[in-house]
């Protein structure tokens, strides 16, 4: 709910990411690397200003996270995004965070996006097509699906990470079920008010949990209700 900068100053994918880095929003020299290869121009549709510090449009009453967002569920995330591991990203919208993810855990990883509206499975795989993502969508560690994330996607789980880009009124069994022993789920709860929850699997199955931060995210629902605008 925050916005660190607005206005139309930024105009190359480096300033953003130094901005991030600048208001103290990234501070993991990983996470800069992979935002800075990872163009968000390429995934905010056309028209609009890509490195501002904001929440954008994307059609079928869903919008891409501004960037200190997707700064923050990656840094959150990172100790589970290590090379060689699985990552979920639910609600995956433009591709954006699917794409950093792959290129966090690298060929010999997995990077899965789930999202429920077709047309944004094809928006997202063109713009990861044209992205620094191209080779591990075309090697198969990358792929985006079509499918009710509540679900999960059980095909490749267990997960190391669990990103949901939506917000839950409750965490979804499933997901906590798809998670590795040592993985950790980022998930926006709530309906109108929405804490941002850190779910971590410890070695022994149960569960921790701890709310991060306040945040305004669409709701993950299913797609006649997101699409009548509920
Ligand atoms: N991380 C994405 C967020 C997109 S907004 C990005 O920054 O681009 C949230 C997304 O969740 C939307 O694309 C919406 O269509 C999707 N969504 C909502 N409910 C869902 C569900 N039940 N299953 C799959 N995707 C869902």
């Amino acid at each position: 709910m925050e916005q660190f900068w607005s206005g139309s100053a930024i105009n190359e994918n480096k300033g953003m990411v130094d901005n991030l880095q600048r208001y103290g929003v990234i501070t993991s020299k990983k996470v800069a690397e992979v935002m800075e290869t990872i163009d968000r121009a390429l995934f905010v549709p056309g028209g609009l200003q890509p490195y501002v510090d904001s929440p954008m449009p994307i059609g079928y009453n869903a919008t891409i996270s501004a960037p200190h967002m997707h700064a923050s569920c990656l840094q959150l995330l990172e100790k589970n995004l290590q090379p060689g591991m699985r990552a979920l990203d639910v609600g995956s919208g433009t591709g954006y965070l699917t794409a950093c993810f792959a290129l966090m855990v690298g060929p010999e990883g997995r990077a899965i996006g789930v999202e429920h509206i077709p047309e944004l499975v094809s928006f997202s795989t063109e713009n990861i097509k044209k992205s620094a993502a191209a080779q591990p969508l075309k090697d198969g560690s990358l792929s985006v699906h079509i499918g009710d994330g509540r679900q999960g996607w059980p095909e490749f789980a267990p997960y190391d990470a669990i990103h949901v880009g939506a917000a839950a009124p409750e965490i979804p069994q499933p997901l906590i079920d798809q998670l590795k022993p040592g993985g950790r789920m980022v998930i926006p709860v709530g309906n109108i008010f929405q804490d941002l929850k850190v779910v971590d699997k410890n070695s022994d199955g149960s569960i921790s949990i701890r709310t991060e931060t306040s945040v305004r995210y669409v709701p993950l629902t299913s797609r006649e209700a997101q699409l009548r605008g509920q």
